[in-house]
């Protein structure tokens, strides 16, 4: 796939809309690092619209209410994760998965858009406020504190959605391929539903850590006398692999009729196995993100199963080392970025962080 060349994110100055009837104004104080953002400043999945304003997983303070919200009054803490709109009306949204609005207007990501109708793009939480309505609007449960429930909006949804769906639960053992920031929340709200967790990593440096989170194993998968002793246990795996890979190896670790979810690579597997997938009865299926009851849902678990993300808080303009230390899958397990240090470095207004395009020459520093 032809790939722009990778932009460094720059400060950018902008106005964010006012805050209309029904939707509340947050200022941001804390914005979890997505590999998502990555992928869409790179422009990996190629529909990246200039400029881009990453970020989704978002925790501030309410510092404005729209006419006729109810949900939330100004001062509370609120947080916003990868959707901000969607139609209201299909029976998707209906079902409360506004993540497959089927509407004319399907859902509004909260940045790359589009925003409907207008067609114009949506920015995201590397800046200082945002308006939202407050449908899409989640309650901030308060034993978790922002830095930790922001990552929660994204990696923790992404996870927790397929676990769910498929209805893991105690003596069941669930798989989890991957443990960056989406694998390390599996792994400790699988163990919250009662299931057994399998960890299934690549870095063997990674193990300990990886066992501190709950994991009743941790295997790396080029093990291939424990590849061999696990083959068939599990009922379902949740694969946060963010890139393309062979699912293979994975595959043999499927019990016959059961899943593997597939949350965070659009990007392909290399050649898949389907000999496996027939005579294991192993279905691959896909999940994306959640809705936001679900969503809501989530973070009161880790609330009351004391869940909280691995993080490392950074400043707004370390985002870029950042990024990179993610390519490199040295990072343990989350950023999350203090948006006051995007405040403190500049005038009033409204700030944000933006990702040049190098084709349009775009410079940015
Ligand atoms: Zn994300
Ligand atoms: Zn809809």
């Amino acid at each position: 796939m032809a790939r722009k060349k990778p932009a460094p994110l720059g400060p950018l100055k902008f106005e964010r809309r006012d805050v209309r009837a029904g939707e509340i104004g947050i200022e941001i104080s804390h914005c979890g690092v997505c590999h998502s953002d990555l992928h869409q400043a790179r422009d990996d999945w190629d529909n990246t619209v200039w400029p881009c304003i990453p970020g989704h997983e978002i925790v501030g303070t309410v510092t404005e209410v729209g006419e006729g919200v109810t949900r939330f009054k100004v001062g509370d803490r609120a947080g916003v994760g990868c959707m901000v709109n969607s139609c209201q009306q299909c029976d998707q949204c209906k079902m409360g998965e506004e993540q497959y609005c089927s509407g004319p207007k399907s859902c509004t990501l909260t940045y790359n858009g589009p925003n409907k109708p207008d067609g114009s793009n949506t920015y995201g939480g590397y800046s200082t406020a945002i308006a939202v309505r407050e449908e899409f609007a989640l309650t901030i449960p308060e034993a978790i504190d922002s830095e930790h429930a922001a990552p929660i909006l994204c990696a923790g949804i992404t996870t927790y959605q397929p676990m769910k769906y498929f209805g893991l639960k105690e003596g069941m053992t669930l798989g989890v391929a991957g443990i960056g920031g989406l694998g390390h929340m599996a792994v400790q709200i699988g163990k919250a539903l009662g299931a057994r967790v399998v960890a299934l990593t690549t870095s063997s440096e990674k193990k300990d850590a990886i066992a501190k989170l709950g994991a009743d194993a941790v295997i790396d998968i080029h093990d291939e006398d424990a590849m061999e002793e696990n083959a068939m246990t599990l009922d379902l795996m949740v694969n946060t692999i963010p890139y393309k890979h062979d699912l293979n190896p994975y595959l043999a670790l499927m019990k016959p009729k059961s899943q593997v979810a597939v949350v965070g690579n659009f990007l392909g597997f290399d050649d898949l196995d389907t000999a496996t997938m027939v005579f294991q009865h192993v279905g691959v299926t896909g999940s994306l993100i959640g809705g936001i009851a679900d969503t809501q849902e989530v973070l009161d678990l880790c609330g009351k199963h004391g869940i909280r993300p691995e993080i490392e808080m950074i400043r707004m303009d370390e985002i870029n080392t950042a990024f990179e230390r993610m390519q490199e899958e040295d990072v343990r397990f989350r950023h999350v970025i203090d948006m006051a240090s995007l405040r403190d470095d500049r005038d009033a207004a409204d700030k944000a962080v933006k990702v040049a395009d190098p084709e349009r020459g775009e410079v940015v520093g």
